[in-house]
């Protein structure tokens, strides 16, 4: 049995996971939950799961947690906050980590795994988008397994030789195309853009998120998040990834070879797919997803990306040129002013704004230590919530 622990196991891709888990209970045991509050979902989880361990980022609920498991009769040891979540990240009774917590919260347990040489299933990319450097140390230091679960990466990892080890030229890639929606706004008009409410922005036409990654799609700041992404998976230079947009979300990315050959990988929008791959890679396992019927796709298009209409995407790529902790700084003034807009404290389109203040104002740095990342988060978060006050 592969035993494992899911970090944000009560959000959409924690819950995807333990579906395709669900499927194969003759193949993996949970060992660990975890999640912020949620103790409703989390009991509920544990009572269907039996894990070992469930940890709950808040300090009250893990209490909450604690007295509903015992009523229950269950055994499940609860464990609070971020010494719980670094404790089930590096169990030896977990081979494998799903990381799938929303932002920077999820990049000490990422970390924590990647230190005990998990096979680490990545589906939370703001951990490499603050600390990419630093993760990948670790994941190489420590001879971790770095499988990425976005669907884009998985797609490009699919597409990309077996034995590829970060060396694009030796492998004869020139370039990744990575697929982007275009999300809920891609024809609307910019002017448009103002009076967006969240649940206009959490409305993805073909994929059901969380409600953070669902705003970053809307502003395309998730492609750039992947580009930043996909440049710490594969040793790409920026100027390698190209961002296409292909509203069906049927293809998932793109490599192309030197010898004119693009590969891609394509399938039904349901995050099950990745999730599955990264499992039981490399062999394959089924996922519940519907069979891709190509006869009622009947089309694909690509458009090429417009910054004017997404600055967040050309923010991204701009902190990606300035290196070091700026894309620490984007990251964190856009969780920031995400948080406040889907709390109705800021517009749709003073999101870019936030970022790209937050990102001119604040100097960024190479990338010597963990705290140094973690006060350039800490930094950016203070000046972001300022500029929203
Ligand atoms: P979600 O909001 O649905 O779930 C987030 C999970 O993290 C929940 O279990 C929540 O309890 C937990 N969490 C939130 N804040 C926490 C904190 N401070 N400490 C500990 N736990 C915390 O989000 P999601 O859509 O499942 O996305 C999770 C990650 O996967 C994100 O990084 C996202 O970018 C990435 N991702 C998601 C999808 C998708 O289809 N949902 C696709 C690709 C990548
Ligand atoms: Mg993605």
């Amino acid at each position: 049995m592969i035993g494992i622990t899911i970090l944000g196991s009560t959000g959409s891709i924690g819950v995807n996971t333990l579906d395709v888990i669900s499927r194969h209970d003759d193949r993996y045991r949970v060992v660990a939950l975890s999640a912020n509050s949620d103790v409703d979902k989390m009991s509920a989880q544990c009572r269907e799961f039996r894990p070992d361990y469930a940890v709950m980022a808040d300090a009250l609920a893990a209490e909450a947690l604690e007295s509903r498991l015992r009523e229950a009769g269950l055994e499940t040891e609860v464990l609070a906050g971020d010494e719980g979540l670094v404790k089930v990240a590096a169990l030896p009774e977990a081979d494998c980590v799903m990381a799938a917590i929303v932002g920077a919260a999820g990049l000490l347990p990422a970390l924590a795994a990647a230190r005990a040489g998990k096979r680490i299933l990545l589906a939370n990319k703001e951990a490499l988008v603050v600390a990419g450097r630093i993760f990948m140390e670790a994941v190489r230091q420590n001879n971790a397994v770095l499988l990425p679960v976005d669907s884009e990466h998985n797609a490009v990892f699919q597409c990309l030789p077996a034995a590829y080890q970060g060396d694009m030229d030796r492998a004869g890639v020139r370039r990744i195309l990575l697929t982007a929606s275009g999300g809920p706004f891609r024809n609307v008009e910019p002017v448009e853009l103002d009076a967006v409410t969240p649940g206009q922005a959490c409305a993805h036409p073909n994929w059901v998120m969380g409600r953070k990654i669902s705003v970053d799609s809307a502003t395309m700041m998730n492609k750039g998040l992947e580009v930043i992404e996909a440049c710490w998976l594969f040793n790409a230079e920026p100027s390698r990834i190209q961002v296409v947009i292909h509203p069906q979300s049927v293809i998932h990315s793109l490599v192309e070879y030197v010898d004119g050959s693009v590969l891609a990988q394509l399938g039904s929008p349901d995050m099950r797919t990745p999730i599955a791959n990264a499992l039981a890679w490399p062999e394959r396992i089924d996922a519940g997803v519907n069979q891709l019927d190509l006869f009622e796709v009947a089309r694909l298009d690509f458009q090429a990306p417009d910054f004017e209409r997404f600055p967040c995407l050309r923010l991204a790529y701009e902190a990606l040129e300035r290196g070091g902790t700026a894309s620490a700084i984007l990251n964190a003034a856009n969780e920031v002013a995400v948080d406040a807009f889907l709390h109705g404290r800021l517009k749709f389109t003073a999101i870019a704004a936030v970022v790209e203040q937050t990102l001119s104002s604040l100097p960024s740095a190479a990338v010597v230590s963990l705290d140094q990342v973690l006060d350039a988060d800490r930094e950016a978060r203070e000046f972001a919530g300022r500029l929203i006050d």
